[in-house]
């Protein structure tokens, strides 16, 4: 009856993207200051932690995250570790005989080991593999990184071969002890209107029976 935790801890320590606004709370009223309730306020990227981006935010004619469909974010997910390698868009080739079973598929890259601890080199997808999935009836791509493009890329390649095959995306996961193969995935968005991302509280687990456990 395990549920593997895939989002990783929001805090003020959170890498985000160089330029990108820190996640930081701020307490208004609190028990130690004499208050009848804790009341807090938060400043943050949407890009926080583990995240589903809207096609707003790398398509002009993309939608808010409120206007996504949730079917994408629910449901059998796959896990596929490829070989870490810096830098590097993950290509179809990288699949080698892993074979396509699920709607979801969600990369173990292990090349952005430290969510409080930003580095450029992390892996991305390539936009043909993007392609590839979605020829397959893949509806959601995962990354245990910050992104599905190199940081460095303007044209954001992938993030348009996302735009073009409708396919939702996650960024940001830690996949570190999850062990390739076939889960239940459950990470949602929240419904913001209009915004361009949202941060998902992501969890796997290996039956739907686990979420739905005797309590
Ligand atoms: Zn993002």
């Amino acid at each position: 009856m395990a549920i593997f935790d895939i989002s990783p801890l929001v805090s003020d320590q959170t890498a985000v993207f160089p330029g990108d606004t820190p996640f930081q709370a701020e307490f208004l009223m609190s028990f130690s200051g004499g208050n009848h309730l804790e009341l807090s306020r938060i400043t943050s990227t949407p890009h926080i932690g583990a995240h589903a981006d809207s096609s707003s935010h790398y398509h002009a004619k993309g939608k808010g995250i409120s206007d996504r469909p949730l079917r994408p974010y629910l449901g059998r997910a796959q896990v596929i570790e490829v070989e870490a390698q810096k830098d590097r868009r993950i290509q179809v080739a990288d699949l080698k005989e892993s074979v396509i079973t699920e709607k979801r598929v969600l990369f173990k890259t292990l090349s952005f080991p430290d969510p409080n601890k930003w580095n450029d080199d992390f892996m991305s997808l390539s936009p043909e593999l993007i392609h590839y999935l979605a020829d397959r009836g893949v509806v959601l791509v995962g990354i245990d990184t910050p992104s599905v493009d190199p940081m460095t890329s303007k044209s954001l390649e992938s993030h348009q071969a996302l735009y073009q095959t409708e396919m939702c995306v996650l960024e940001g996961l830690d996949l570190q002890k999850i062990q390739p193969g076939s889960y239940y995935l459950v990470a949602l968005p929240l419904a913001i209107q209009g915004l361009d991302a949202s941060p998902v509280r992501a969890i796997l687990c290996e039956t739907i029976e686990d979420l739905t456990g005797v309590d």
